[in-house]
């Protein structure tokens, strides 16, 4: 059965010309919703408007770590449409190295577009958001736990978690309901690079209890169960999507080591 859960909602969503924001886009425009879609890859995020079809779809090429783009982007969603009533915080990146390792800019640049950009769009945004309306960041299980060389990451989406729980408190009583979802290993673009280090992305997966990495589609109907009425009493969750992964306390699996455990 089809569903019109975003029928006339007014959805911003960053990071939106790829991955989990390109499905997310797909799938609340199937249900209703008008979108302004942002992401730094200009190129990229008007194809989704010829795909999505520009009376339903604004793009504006945004980078999220400054806050002049982020105000620039919000003004647009206003402008065009009066009000915000979903705002999809989830334009993200990664980088790989130790403290020591890592330069400062490239500690400062994983804490801008992962963790600042969620506050410069929350600051802009929530004044042009009613009762009812809900925010989404995509934080990652990376913001619940420690990885090994992936020290700027896990702290910008450690924030991110935190951040979403402030959000939700100082909102709650204005109505407007904040979450995070906690993808694990997603079959996108962001992961490319750890398929190109021999043996790493099988090890990656053998860790996860289903198995398997996740298509960008399974975190997208998460996504919109958040952002939907469906969850009309859900605020402050930190919404895990990870095949299991986080369940698990490290140990291996005993079956594989001996015929009779
Ligand atoms: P992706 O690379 O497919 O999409 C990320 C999008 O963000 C891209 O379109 C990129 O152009 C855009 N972007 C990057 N820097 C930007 C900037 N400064 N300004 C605007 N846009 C920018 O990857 P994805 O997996 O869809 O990532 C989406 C979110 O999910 C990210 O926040 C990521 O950290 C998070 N996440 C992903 C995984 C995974 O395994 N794929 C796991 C946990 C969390």
């Amino acid at each position: 059965m089809s569903k019109n859960r975003f029928d006339g909602k007014i959805a911003v969503i960053t990071g939106a010309a790829s991955g989990i924001g390109a499905a997310t886009a797909r799938l609340f425009a199937s249900e209703g919703a008008l979108l302004v879609l942002a992401d730094i890859n200009a190129e990229a995020g008007q194809a989704m408007v010829d795909e999505l079809g520009a009376d339903k779809t604004t793009f504006v090429t945004c980078d999220v770590s400054k806050m002049d783009d982020i105000g620039k982007l919000i003004q647009t969603a206003v402008n065009k449409h009066g009000r915000i009533d979903i705002l999809f915080n989830n334009a993200g990146i990664g980088s790989f190295g130790t403290s020591v390792e890592m330069t400062a800019q490239t500690w400062e640049q994983v804490i801008a577009v992962d963790l600042h950009s969620v506050f410069y769009a929350c600051h802009h945004a929530i004044p042009h958001m009613s009762p009812g309306a809900s925010i989404v960041n995509t934080a990652s299980i990376s913001g619940l736990g420690g990885d090994y060389r992936f020290a700027a990451y896990n702290a910008a989406k450690g924030g991110v978690v935190n951040y979403t729980r402030a959000l939700a408190m100082d909102h709650a009583r204005d109505g407007i309901r904040v979450n995070a979802l906690c993808p694990g290993l997603i079959d996108t673009p962001i992961t490319a690079a750890t398929k190109e280090i021999p043996g790493l992305a099988e090890d990656w997966t053998s860790r996860i209890p289903m198995g398997r990495a996740a298509q960008p589609e399974e975190m997208a109907s998460v996504v919109a169960f958040l952002a939907s009425d469906d969850a009309s009493y859900v605020t402050g969750t930190i919404m895990v999507a990870d095949g299991g992964t986080t369940a698990c306390t490290g140990q291996p699996e005993v079956a594989r080591f001996v015929d009779d455990p």
